[in-house]
C-alpha cells in the first residue's frame, strides 16, 4: 500500500528529505532555489586613503608634531552595518589597490559612506566601480545629503540605515547590536598610550542648530538598546579596554537612558568621555564625575553671544566659562569645538576670543570655519544673502571659507585659522594633558592602581586590541 505523505513547503525541514529517497532529495534543491531569491552581494566602503592621508583630531587642528594622535582606523557607521547585517562585506579606509582588488570580486552593489569633502575621491571610486561593471551604486553618510548626489548613485540612504540596508537584502534586524570599535590615543611617532573604545547611546539630536546637518540626517532621534550597550561594554572590558568615548551627537539628550548607560559603565569600572552640550554638563558634571566621567568633547562654538544666538545655539557664554573652569578644577580632559567666521566676525574679534579661550585648560581646540553644509538652514540663509564661492567639494571640510564673507576674504580666513591652531595649542599643552590624565585617574583609583593601569594600557594598545567585527 502506498503511504501518502502530506507536507507543507512552509513547515518542512529540508534536511530530513533524504529519508524519502534520492528523487525527493533532488526536489529539495529545486524547491529551495525556487523559493530563495538570490541575495545581492554587497560591498560597503569608505573613501580609500593612501599613506599620510589619515584624518585625525590633532593632526587636523595642530601645526607641528609635538602633539597627540587619535589614530582612527574604524568606520563607526560601517561597523554598525556589518555587525547587524553580517552578510555584507565592508572595507574601512582601504588603500586604492585594496579597493580595486575588492571590485574584481564582482559585487552586485557597491555602497559608499562619505562626508561632503570626500566627494571628489568618491566620484573617482564610482568610476572604478563602473569600469568593473558594478550594476548598482549606493551612497550613505552625511555626504550623501549633498545636492547632486542623486544623479551619481542608484540609491541614497539618509541616516544610519541598518534597517533599510537589511530590507534591501530581504532580512530584518530584531534589535540593533553595537559593534566593538576601538582606536588609540598615541603620538605621531606611532607610540600608543591607551585604547579608546566608542559607545553610542542614542542617535540624532533634538536641538536645531542652523549649521548642523544632524537634524536632517537623523530626523527622528532614537535610543540604542541598553542590552546592546551592556554587551559591547562587557566585551571591551574582556579585552582590557577601560576608556570609553560616548560618540552620540548629543549625549544625555535622553536623560534617564543616559543615566542607565552610565550605570553600565560604572559597573564595569570604565572611565568615560561624552560628546555633549555645555548646558547638560553644567547640570550633571559633579554627579557624573563620581561615576567615571573623565573629560568631554564639547561644543563651545563661540564666545560671542550674538553669534551663538544667530545660529540657534542656545548656550549662555557665561555658563561656558563656568563649566570650563569646573572641568579644569576636576582635571578633566577637554576637546572643544570652536567655530570662526560668523557673519559678524572680524579678524581682531576672532583673535580676541581665541586668546580668551586660552585662559582655560583645553587639551585640544578643534577650530572650524563656519560652513553652510547642504540641506541646513544655514545653507539657505548664506547662499541667498552672500553666495557660495566654492564648488570644489574637497574644500568643504570646515578648514576653508566657501562662502562670500562680508568682512573676511579666503586668504585672511586661512591665515587666521593657521594662527588659531598655533595659539590654541601652545607646546605646554602637550605636557599638561598627561599630567591631568594622571591626576584624574589618581583621584579615582589612587597612585598604585593608576600606574598599573597605565602600564597595562600601554602594552595592550601597542600590541593591538582584538575586535573582530562579528564575534563581539
Ligand atoms: S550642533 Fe550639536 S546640539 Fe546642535 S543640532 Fe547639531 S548635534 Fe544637536
Amino acid at each position: 500500500m502506498t503511504k501518502i505523505v502530506k507536507v507543507s513547503i512552509y513547515s518542512i525541514d529540508f534536511t530530513d528529505l533524504w529519508k524519502f529517497g534520492p528523487k525527493l532529495y533532488i526536489l529539495k534543491h529545486k524547491m529551495k532555489s525556487a523559493m530563495e531569491k538570490p541575495r545581492k552581494q554587497v560591498l560597503l566602503t569608505t573613501p580609500y586613503r593612501e599613506k599620510g592621508e589619515e584624518y585625525e583630531y590633532w593632526g587636523s587642528n595642530v601645526s607641528g608634531l609635538i602633539r597627540y594622535t587619535y589614530d582612527k582606523r574604524n568606520s563607526n557607521g560601517l561597523r554598525f552595518l556589518k555587525k547587524n547585517i553580517p552578510e555584507i562585506d565592508i572595507l574601512e579606509f582601504p588603500s586604492k589597490n585594496e579597493y580595486k582588488r575588492a571590485l574584481k570580486r564582482g559585487y552586485d552593489v557597491v555602497g559608499f559612506s562619505f562626508f561632503t569633502y570626500q566627494i571628489p575621491r568618491i566620484l573617482e571610486m564610482v568610476e572604478e566601480a563602473k569600469k568593473e561593471n558594478t550594476p548598482e551604486l549606493w551612497a550613505g553618510n552625511y555626504g550623501a545629503l549633498t545636492y547632486g548626489m542623486e544623479e551619481k548613485f542608484d540609491k541614497i540612504f539618509v541616516g544610519y540605515s541598518e534597517e533599510e540596508v537589511a530590507e534591501e537584502l530581504g532580512t530584518k534586524i530584531d534589535e540593533l547590536e553595537h559593534p566593538m570599535i576601538v582606536d588609540y590615543i598615541g603620538t605621531p611617532m606611532g607610540i600608543r598610550g591607551f585604547p579608546l573604545a566608542v559607545v553610542f547611546t542614542n542617535r540624532g539630536c533634538t536641538q536645531n542648530c542652523k549649521f548642523c546637518q544632524t537634524p536632517v540626517f537623523c530626523s527622528k532621534p532614537y535610543k540604542i538598546p541598553l542590552s546592546s550597550i551592556e554587551k559591547v561594554v562587557k566585551n571591551y572590558k574582556e579585552v582590557g579596554v577601560s576608556e570609553i568615548v560616548f560618540m552620540d551627537e548629543n549625549f544625555g539628550m535622553y536623560k534617564k537612558h543616559a543615566e542607565k548607560a552610565i550605570d553600565i559603565l560604572d559597573k564595569y569600572d570604565m572611565n568615560w568621555y561624552p560628546m555633549t552640550r555645555i548646558d547638560l554638563l553644567d547640570k550633571r558634571l559633579d554627579d557624573w564625575y563620581d561615576r567615571g566621567f573623565s573629560g568631554t568633547l564639547i561644543g563651545v562654538e563661540s564666545l560671542d553671544q550674538d553669534s551663538l544666538d544667530n545660529v540657534g545655539k542656545n548656550i549662555d557664554v557665561e555658563k561656558t566659562f563656568n563649566v570650563l573652569e569646573r572641568l579644569e578644577e576636576k582635571n578633566s580632559f577637554v576637546i572643544g569645538y570652536y567655530i570662526i567666521g560668523f557673519e559678524d566676525d572680524t579678524i581682531p574679534k576672532i583673535k580676541k576670543n581665541i586668546r580668551k579661550l586660552n585662559d582655560y585648560s583645553l587639551d585640544l581646540v578643534q577650530i572650524c570655519i563656519i560652513t553652510p553644509l547642504p540641506r541646513t538652514p544655514l545653507w539657505e540663509e548664506i547662499s541667498e544673502k552672500y553666495g557660495i564661492i566654492s564648488d570644489d567639494w574637497s574644500k568643504w571640510n570646515t578648514k576653508h571659507l566657501v562662502w562670500d564673507h562680508p568682512k573676511i576674504n579666503q586668504n585672511e580666513m586661512r591665515d587666521v585659522l593657521e594662527w588659531g591652531f598655533k595659539e590654541a595649542y601652545p607646546k605646554t599643552t602637550f605636557f599638561k594633558s598627561p599630567i591631568k590624565y594622571y591626576l584624574r585617574k589618581v583621584d579615582r583609583f589612587g597612585h598604585f592602581k593608576t600606574q598599573a593601569k597605565m602600564i597595562k594600557d600601554f602594552i595592550i594598545s601597542n600590541s593591538g586590541v582584538k575586535t573582530k567585527i562579528n564575534d563581539c
